[in-house]
């Protein structure tokens, strides 16, 4: 595909599991969007033990949320470094004060949020989903035992790496988030309403259809 990326800016949100992730990916494989995944940048972070992994590591293991200062301090120098790029923000905001945050930081660069898409799904189904989720521990490829599971059990398609289970895709913690998700993101879903600014999709139709919807939206915004 060969659609040009011409600066539009995408938030998704939704439950733990709901899909943001893969629909991030296919945006930045197939669109050219850069894939701004918030949890992502942490575990790298956690994994190389830097001072904001170690900082961050407690929250991010047990479900919990990150301060929203520390969520907000790298968010200032990635905008001024993507202005005039296509970006999709998968995983953040995750709250008020973090969409606030973002509002006020989009103003200050000029720039505006084009789409809120709630990739929406049934408690359940999340459960189900995450605990057969696994990840390359390489390059950060998604795969679902169920509905995409590798070729050859336990080792990436693309590049070979070992796959794992997050800690936090265990289903206590599961639970945790999807408790964090109700009290602390889903009030964003008023927030982006008033503004105009949110189209739900069902996640439950899977991946292809839920990008095939993704697609008909940002065409209708370029
Ligand atoms: P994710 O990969 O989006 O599911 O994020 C994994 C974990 O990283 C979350 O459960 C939080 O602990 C942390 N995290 C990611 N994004 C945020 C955010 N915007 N605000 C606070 N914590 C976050």
């Amino acid at each position: 595909m060969s659609e040009k990326a011409d600066g539009l800016r995408l938030v998704l949100l939704g439950p733990p599991g709901s899909g943001k992730g893969t629909q991030a990916e296919l945006l930045s494989d197939k669109l050219g969007f850069v894939h701004y995944s918030t949890g992502e940048v942490f575990r790298e972070e956690i994994g190389k033990r830097t001072p904001l992994g170690i900082k961050v590591e407690g929250y991010v293991v047990s479900g919990g949320l990150v301060p929203d200062e520390v969520v907000l301090e790298g968010e200032e120098v990635f905008l001024q470094a993507n202005a005039g790029r296509s970006v999709v923000f998968d995983g953040f905001p995750r709250t008020i004060p973090q969409a606030e945050g973002l509002d006020r930081l989009l103003a200050k660069l000029g720039l505006d949020l084009n789409l809120v898409l709630l990739v929406d799904l049934s408690d359940d189904e999340v459960v189900q989903r995450l605990s057969r989720r696994r990840q390359c521990r390489n390059c950060g490829k998604i795969y679902n035992l169920s509905f995409s599971p590798p070729k050859r059990p336990g080792v990436c398609d693309e590049c070979g790496g070992e796959l794992y289970q997050r800690k936090d895709d265990q289903e206590e913690t599961i639970r945790a988030r999807l408790r964090v998700y109700k009290e602390q993101t889903s009030p964003l879903i008023d927030y982006y309403t008033r503004q105009g600014k949110l189209v739900r999709v069902d996640g439950a139709l899977g991946r292809d259809r839920v990008f095939a919807r993704v697609q008909e939206l940002i065409a209708e915004k370029r």
